[in-house]
């Protein structure tokens, strides 16, 4: 493997941010699963930009890359289909969809 190559994905139609995500203990989904949700400890919880909040079950959804409107994003606590949109003031919201 080359340096170019280890770099940056080649084909990607954007340059998002990636995360190295790591288990935080959140044991209501199996094991494999862990290091994409957290919990929400509040309103004072900074979401980073590869979090999400699920507006039905108040569980932070994380992503190995950073969100974007228009991303899918499924909950699994509580099996809501959601889709990332812009919220007033520019932050990321999830929207569920029925
Ligand atoms: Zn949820």
């Amino acid at each position: 493997m080359t340096d170019a190559e280890s770099s940056a994905p080649p084909n990607s139609r954007d340059s998002r941010r990636t995360y190295e995500l790591e288990d935080l203990g959140f044991n209501e989904v199996p094991k494999k699963w862990r290091k994409f949700y957290r919990h929400w400890t509040g309103p004072g919880d900074e979401l980073a930009p590869n979090e999400i909040l699920c507006p039905v079950c108040k569980v932070v959804i994380r992503s190995g890359r950073e969100f974007r409107p228009g991303d899918k994003v499924y909950c699994m606590p509580c099996m809501s289909r959601m889709v990332v949109v812009e919220g007033p003031g520019g932050r990321l919201e999830a929207e569920v969809v029925f």
